[in-house]
């Protein structure tokens, strides 16, 4: 999966950058409510970039919706809706009033 550098959530636009620095703070991602980022581990297998890039917007949501959801499950949640929109690639490509991908509509 190629990561995108920006992704919106909830409206607010967030960077996401490859890092090897949030090593050294023992986590693989790691979302900033406050500076709008959203760090990945650089080097760790495309898959698991794009599980960690959910399981970030999931951590996201929760703050900002204040869910105050457990961590298990916003692990299980970004496990099994990564697993779900990777088997089904166009699952959201068309919109309700039928344009397909790209449309402005
Ligand atoms: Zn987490």
């Amino acid at each position: 999966m190629q990561l995108p550098t920006t992704i919106r959530i909830l409206g607010v636009p967030f960077e996401v950058a490859l890092s090897t620095r949030i090593l050294d703070r023992g986590v693989d991602g790691e979302s900033n409510t406050f500076r709008q980022e959203i760090a990945i581990l650089d080097g760790a297998p495309p898959e698991r970039q794009g599980a960690l890039l959910l399981h970030e917007i999931l951590e996201v949501i929760d703050t900002e919706l204040e869910l105050k959801l457990r961590h298990a499950t916003i692990c299980a949640l970004a496990v099994a809706l990564y697993q779900v929109l990777s088997d089904n690639p166009g699952l959201f490509a068309a919109c309700r009033c039928g344009h397909e991908k790209g449309g402005n509509v």
